[in-house]
């Protein structure tokens, strides 16, 4: 693949991927009716999710593209990664917590991998979009590992009661 090529293809990729999300992330938002502050945060990721796709697709438009219709297998990762989690079940905060980390993990590795891609193709304004959109995955990371042990906690208390 031309170089050029794989970088587009990556950024339609991650475009695909934070489109994909979104309907995830309303569900998981929904899942926390009962905990403000977790549906509170998740509906900020899912601003910050809406945000990422239209700065992605400012990137693909720096390069003369635009989001081309998802050929990517990024949608049905996702769908694999969700599909034993739908359904209610008691520790559905847990798993969604799980499946989220392991989500914004991923991102992080696609971001880390485009940085670079960006940088080795002399193109500084699409690395430092991403280095941005890095910086809230991050975030959103760190917040669902600090939030583990409270889902874990109650859960537990639940069970036990
Ligand atoms: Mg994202
Ligand atoms: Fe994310």
């Amino acid at each position: 693949m031309d170089r050029r090529k794989c970088l587009i293809a990556w950024l339609n990729d991650a475009y695909a991927m934070e489109q994909g999300l979104i309907p995830i992330l309303k569900n998981h938002a929904k899942d926390a009716d009962e905990h403000p502050d977790v549906r509170a945060r998740i509906e900020m990721h899912i601003e910050e999710t809406r945000s990422q796709a239209e700065r992605l697709k400012s990137c693909l438009e720096l390069l003369g593209e635009k989001p081309s219709a998802m050929k990517s297998g990024m949608a049905s990762f996702f769908g694999a990664l969700q599909a034993p989690m739908t359904g209610m079940s008691s520790d559905e905060l847990v798993k969604n917590c799980l499946t989220d980390y392991a989500t914004e993990n991923f991102e992080i590795a696609c971001y880390r991998a485009l940085i670079l891609a960006a940088q080795e193709l002399g193109e500084p304004a699409i690395a430092e979009t991403c280095t941005a959109i890095l910086a809230e995955e991050q975030q959103m990371a760190d917040w669902l590992a600090q939030q583990l042990p409270t889902a874990v906690g109650e859960h537990l208390a639940k069970a036990a009661a």
